[in-house]
């Protein structure tokens, strides 16, 4: 799955080609020209890239009178970029102590007119999110979710999934490439400076041979910051560094480029463009396209007994895991086993089938009490009771009450798992053993990524918020990787 053949039997790889663009410069003018001149360079090459909008910046584009801005974007996806970037609090500091609910509606909160007013003159919803610098937040996730903001488009070393895309809270990632599944590419300052062009193409050319040479497909994730087109540093490094917040009546704008080196950024963003274009696996994607490229098909999929029987086997390390061609996260692993035990409960007998869905993971990390022999009934009322608490909460819960004892869901699902096993084997036990499982997919939530991340000038000296870290691993429960389905490519 993921190869395209052709009609000569040959595998031909698929290279997918995103071109997105951090709009945020709310304070430098000219870097208002830098967004129509790179959209009006894509359109005038066939290719539609992605703005990600900070709210700010596009009403201060309205203050302006810049129309002519807006309707150059209109050719173009629109994303979102936060209300206020790095005005301090950041997302990550205003998260930083917070839980997963409160998070999500605090991010709503101050982030949500933001996207109404993209809403007001563009007429659509953001397709993709992306954090300022280094300011990612688990928390942000199900507010996307509920904004109907379906992709995180961005680079960061917080979460990563061995470089490909992934699933996670339900929101489709586009965060670190690598290996045969792309790479990113970053075209910023340097635009304009002489060898630079040529370095970045040798670049792609190398990300486009791991791919086309791998035989399936790949992303070529590609993101510049328009201001950086104009300026020499950062407007934030200038106004908000350090955790100090400039009045807006006061900040002071980033040094500019000399008029010939912002041309010659130009012509360099064009070069680039018609080289990715002249490369015969490249097809160019907007957020959107690569939403309906990688689909979810585990989403609202029945599930014969048989496959959620599979699923069970080998669960003493809960991880996300294949069935069918098709990824399902922990996440779903814990319902479709939790709700065909319940099943069996009520009706004595196993399911055939189990129509899947997509719980959150738990809020809180609990440690198991202890782990006995139970009582089938007990594991099997849990069971009940797991069912009910997700279908109402939509997330699986901190701890399952088995026997009295309170169980962690990791070890909760290994000791359904087993149950499983035997029923669907015909062998009804009279007690069945609680056992310890090893909660895996927390790894891919890096402690050396989270510190990269703090170390973004914005943030004040020092700043750390391990609280961010506790919460995104709770949630790694819903990762796994996004794969194209094979009727997309
Ligand atoms: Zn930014």
């Amino acid at each position: 799955m993921g190869c395209v053949i052709a009609r000569s039997g040959v595998i031909v790889a698929q290279v997918f080609v995103v071109f997105w663009f951090d709009c945020e410069d709310f304070v430098t003018p000219e870097s208002d020209d830098a967004l129509k001149r790179l959209a009006e360079i894509l359109r005038s090459n066939g290719v539609r890239g992605v703005f990600k909008l900070v709210g700010e910046k596009l009403r201060s584009l309205e203050r302006r009178g810049r129309w002519d801005v807006i309707e150059a974007l209109k050719n173009h996806e629109i994303g979102f970029h936060t209300n206020y970037h790095s005005v301090h609090p950041t997302v990550a500091e205003y998260l930083k102590d917070m839980g997963l609910e409160e998070g999500m509606l605090e991010f709503e909160k101050r982030e949500g007119s933001g996207v109404k007013d993209i809403e007001r003159v563009f007429g659509v919803k953001p397709s993709c999110y992306g954090q300022p610098g280094g300011a990612w937040a688990p928390q942000v996730y199900p507010a996307l979710k509920k904004m109907g903001i379906p992709v995180y488009l961005d680079a960061t070393e917080f979460i990563d999934l061995d470089g490909r895309p992934f699933w996670y809270c339900g929101v489709l990632n586009i965060l670190s490439l690598r290996g045969s599944k792309g790479g990113v590419i970053s075209l910023n300052f340097e635009l304009g400076t002489p060898g630079f062009i040529e370095k970045a193409m040798r670049e792609f050319d190398e990300v486009y041979t791991r791919i086309v040479e791998g035989g399936e497909w790949g992303i070529i994730s590609v993101y510049n910051h328009p201001c950086t087109l104009v300026t020499t540093e950062f407007w934030d490094a200038v106004n908000f560094s350090k955790g100090k917040n400039t009045p807006f009546d006061a900040v002071k704008k980033p040094k500019l480029k000399p008029r010939n080196w912002v041309e010659a950024g130009y012509r360099d963003f064009e070069a680039f463009v018609k080289h990715a274009k002249s490369k015969p696996h490249v097809r160019f994607v907007t957020a959107m396209d690569l939403y309906r490229i990688f689909m979810d098909e585990a989403l609202d999929r029945v599930f014969s007994i048989d496959e959620v029987t599979r699923l069970a086997s080998d669960l003493k390390t809960i991880s996300f895991k294949k069935v069918d061609e098709l990824y399902v996260s922990a996440s779903e692993v814990f319902w479709l086993v939790t709700a065909a035990l319940a099943d069996y409960r009520v009706h004595g007998v196993l399911p055939s089938k189990v129509r899947n869905m997509q719980p959150l993971g738990p809020y809180r990390s609990v440690n198991s009490e202890r782990l006995v022999a139970v009582k089938l009934n007990e594991l099997l009322d849990a069971a009940c009771r797991a069912r009910s608490f997700i279908e109402t909460n939509g997330r699986i819960p901190d701890y399952v009450e088995v026997a009295g004892l309170k169980v962690n869901p990791a070890d909760f699902l290994a000791s359904e798992a087993k149950a499983l096993l035997k029923l669907h084997r015909g062998e009804v036990p009279e007690r069945v053993e609680l056992v310890r499982a090893v909660f895996e997919p927390s790894k891919y939530v890096s402690s050396r990524g989270a510190k990269g991340s703090w170390r973004w000038i914005v943030f004040p000296d020092g700043f750390e918020a391990w609280n961010l870290v506790e919460v995104a691993r709770l949630q790694t429960w819903t990762l796994k990787p996004a794969e194209p389905s094979p009727v997309s490519l």
